[in-house]
């Protein structure tokens, strides 16, 4: 059976679903997604996805076709489409079909799709053995130009510090902001812990709000684990005693060596290890 992919309002067979070469979203990055699971069944933290997705439409001034709650279905009937009860969610609204000139308004209408697919996860042995990281030589956006907290189709700087790190030989790159301090990785949003408490950068210090890294904190306030936005530099990241990054893809994942150091012992944390646990549970507990 072909995939189904949902396109404006319709489904259509994988190798029929196309966009236009005009499309803005494709010629210039001019548009937002979002990546979201389904876990038996649910849409996962559908209602914090869905207003990311509506804030960086608003943020660069892209009105998105559909209302939440009909995106929302949408994601439903696709994946019910493909018999997925598990899977991963890339819904993505782009400007619309333009011209060859980067004026918005010129493009007649956005475009919504969503693609639902299996999901492509870090090896196994990364969960429990941990995964050496590299901090990058590109900054996150900076606040002057596109705000980090938009979900934007252009990925170019994170994927060039995806590049930095297969270069380097690790599979994952954590980016400063202007200022040096930590953002965050390249997809994915990071932790540290010190004495005992969970840390991770604030909003203003440039990175993507992540639903997952707000399921972690609010993780660590119910278990009663000291948490906190903090700016951080890297020399925090050298001495943490654990370190772990957090994204819908990859969910929990511990870090266990940034830039040749070794963090902690070595292995993923005690703090960390619980939090992937207390995450899989919150997992199986919202899909009831
Ligand atoms: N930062 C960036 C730059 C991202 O693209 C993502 C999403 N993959 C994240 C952090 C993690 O966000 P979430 O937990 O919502 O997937």
């Amino acid at each position: 059976m072909s995939l189904k992919v949902w396109i404006d309002g319709r489904l259509m067979d994988k190798a029929d679903a196309k966009v236009s070469v005009y499309d803005h979203g494709l010629l210039y990055g001019d548009g937002v997604f979002e990546g979201i699971r389904l876990y038996h069944g649910k849409v996962f933290e559908a209602d914090a996805h869905l207003r990311r997705l509506f804030d960086s439409a608003k943020s660069i001034r892209l009105t998105i076709p559909f209302a939440p709650e009909q995106l929302k279905s949408a994601i439903q009937e696709t994946a019910k489409a493909n018999n997925f009860a598990d899977c991963y969610v890339r819904l993505v609204v782009t400007r619309g079909v333009g011209y060859l000139g980067l004026n918005p308004n010129k493009c007649s209408s956005p475009s919504v799709f969503i693609i639902t697919d299996t999901i492509e996860m870090y090896p196994k042995e990364v969960y429990e053995k941990g995964m050496a990281v590299i901090t990058s030589s590109y900054i996150r956006n900076h606040p002057g130009a596109m705000s980090a907290r938009v979900k934007s189709l252009n990925y170019l700087n994170s994927i060039l510090a995806k590049i930095e790190a297969a270069d380097a030989g690790v599979p994952e790159a954590i980016m400063l902001n202007h200022l040096g301090n930590v953002a965050e990785c390249t997809a994915d949003n990071l932790f540290v812990v010190k004495f005992g408490k969970v840390l991770t950068p604030t909003i203003t210090d440039g990175i993507l709000e992540g639903v997952t890294r707000q399921v972690i904190l609010d993780l660590c306030r119910n278990l009663a684990i000291p948490c906190g936005e903090h700016t951080l530099q890297r020399h925090d990241l050298y001495i943490a005693d654990e370190c772990f990054l957090t994204g819908t893809g990859a969910e929990v994942v511990p870090v266990t060596k940034i830039d040749g150091r070794q963090v902690g012992s070595g292995q993923p944390g005690k703090i960390t290890r619980r939090l992937i646990d207390a995450f899989r549970t919150y997992i199986r507990e919202s899909a009831k």
